[in-house]
């Protein structure tokens, strides 16, 4: 087979594709088509002058009865020209790095950039940016070959086949976060790099034969890593194939020596010390995710008491697990079930389920570690602690009820230090930092009554007073809470549900409790259930609803401390 190298401009390539010279030959289909983030990421990177992996053609000079003809066959690249044509046509806009970030995900680091491309589509550019994008220039490799069989073995190898998997492809991917994770997955065939003893000794995988599953899996944990170093504990990626593959093409910039990356390596070596000596179960893949950031959570305030306790919290953690796992058919399945084991099995590489696990996890370790020290005796909460408060009270602030960012997060003692007060879970809530009682207010008591919250002027608030307004329904002797929000009704957290349900109850609401209770969102207590978590319905109505069995009209029945009806607050006016 020969090959020859050139330089073409995307104009150049999307001329030959628009004038059908350039072809695709349904053979060499991966049948996955791009998603539009995808494509968006392609012309993002094409306009900061990134480097694109070679396209692959495969050069076909025929001649038929005395006429030459010559095509060009895509090998590998169909999705990256796909890309590009559909944006020359306008047939997209890019990402905004700020506007888009919930779905772009792009670093901090490119968010202060300028992008003068971002939100765009092509007709939207400037002359200089629309030359740029046609004339860069894209490497191709023209393949001849006597025998087709020759190209299409190339493009087995290329795409699925024996070399290149997803994390082998990304073993060549450009950048320090391809070394990174070389040195932390290890390839033994290469001598520098040997792995990180983590994965060998406490995991026991062998990178040596596993195809690149050790490195995806630092690549794994490492991204959930620095995404919380970067946006804070609540930050939770995706880290299915696709995510991981934006992660490397968004991390081209690492740098292998931040603090950051030393600090993760220093996370491995500890966790190999503790654990390395192999009296212990293997640590699987989803509990070494959630260990590797709870020691990253523990790592700097708290005294090294947690190392000689980690062990047998492990073992305890473990074995509830597998006791819990037990129980998952039966009608109350355990909440290692509920919380955690259940979430570890569809789409557990999912952002979302991961976060769910871990919440779980931090509390459950929080517990089976014992009293953790504070290195320097503070009276005010440590690292864990204040992760455990945050997702423990819905990210919810005790004082405005409005959701809290983890960089506006703060402790509040709920009976007072000076009065005594201990800096213990139990004795803390979640408040905004600009909600927390300061100074004289300190001794007083953060549950401020409802009807003091509405008379009070709360400028940081909707300017709605009904909206901040806890409203309560009793049904028997199950007393819910909630409020009004601009999005529906928000039935919060230790809320008590009737449990009993009548041939009334109507069928939608049979199956979100059925749905609440498989998925943790209702405890089973017996006589009735209790609300974990906060959970907003779509109207007054549906929550009562939901809360008592029985069709109700939430206007009626949600009432404020002073016993005024939803209905009633609305007439005077408070809506
Ligand atoms: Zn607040």
């Amino acid at each position: 087979m020969d090959m020859t190298r050139a330089d073409l401009s995307v104009r150049e390539l999307l001329d030959l594709f628009k004038n059908g010279m350039l072809r695709a030959n349904p053979e060499y289909q991966r049948g996955i088509v791009w998603t539009p983030s995808q494509s968006k990421k392609l012309i993002d990177s094409v306009m900061r002058s990134y480097p694109l992996p070679l396209i692959y053609l495969h050069h076909i000079k025929k001649e038929v009865s005395g006429m030459k003809r010559e095509d060009l066959e895509i090998i590998d690249g169909q999705q990256r020209i796909n890309a590009l044509h559909q944006f020359a046509e306008g047939g997209y806009r890019l990402f905004h790095p700020v506007e888009d970030e919930e779905e772009a995900r792009f670093p901090e680091f490119l968010k202060s950039q300028p992008c003068p491309w971002g939100g765009k589509d092509f007709h939207g550019l400037s002359d200089d940016l629309k030359t740029r994008f046609l004339d860069t220039k894209i490497s191709v490799a023209y393949m001849t070959s006597p025998t087709d069989n020759e190209v299409r073995d190339l493009f087995v190898r290329l795409q699925a086949g024996l070399p290149l998997n997803a994390q082998e492809t990304r073993d060549a991917w450009p950048g320090q976060f391809t070394d990174f994770i070389l040195r932390l997955g290890g390839k033994p065939k290469i001598p520098r790099y040997p792995g990180h003893p983590f994965f060998q000794r406490v995991m026991g995988m062998k990178p040596s034969s596993d195809r690149g599953k050790t490195r995806q899996l630092s690549a794994q944990i490492a991204m959930l890593f620095f995404g919380r170093r970067e946006g804070g504990p609540e930050f939770f990626s995706d880290i299915n194939s696709p995510a991981i593959d934006d992660f490397y093409y968004t991390h081209i910039a690492f740098d292998a020596s931040c603090p950051d990356a030393t600090r993760f390596g220093a996370i491995l070596d500890k966790l190999d010390a503790l654990l390395g000596t192999g009296l212990h179960p293997k640590v699987r893949a989803h509990d070494a995710i959630h260990l590797a950031l709870l020691v990253d959570t523990l790592w700097d305030e708290y005294t090294r008491d947690w190392e000689a306790r980690l062990l047998s919290a492990l073992d305890q953690f473990a074995s509830s697990l597998v006791k819990a796992k037990a129980s998952k058919d039966s009608t109350l399945p355990d909440e290692f079930w509920l919380r955690y084991g259940q979430w570890t099995r569809v789409n557990s590489d999912k952002g979302d389920r991961i976060r769910h696990r871990h919440e779980f996890y931090l509390e459950k370790m929080f517990q089976f570690l014992g009293p953790l020290q504070m290195k320097d005796p503070k009276r005010s909460f440590g690292p864990l602690e204040r992760e455990v408060i945050y997702f423990r009270d819905g990210k919810r602030c005790a004082v405005c009820k409005a959701p809290v960012l983890w960089n506006e997060a703060n402790v509040h003692h709920l009976r007072p230090h000076n009065d005594g007060g201990k800096t213990l879970l139990e004795n803390g809530v979640l408040v905004h930092r600009h909600c927390h009682p300061k100074g004289n207010r300190l001794l007083e008591p953060i549950a401020v009554p409802a009807q003091e919250q509405t008379t009070q002027t709360q400028p940081l608030a909707t300017g709605n007073p009904l909206l901040r307004t806890e409203l309560t329904y009793t049904s028997q002797n199950c007393k819910a809470t909630g409020r009004l929000t601009d999005k529906g009704f928000l039935l919060l957290n230790g809320s008590m549900i009737r449990k009993e349900q009548h041939d009334s109850t109507p069928a939608n609401v049979v199956a979100i409790r059925k749905d609440a209770i498989s998925n943790g969102l209702l405890r089973d207590e017996g006589d009735n259930y209790q609300l974990m978590r906060d959970h907003l319905f779509s109207s007054p109505s549906a929550a009562a609803c939901f809360v008592s069995g029985n069709s109700r009209n939430g206007r009626d029945v949600w009432k404020d401390a002073q016993g005024r009806s939803l209905k009633q607050l609305e007439e005077l006016g408070l809506g």
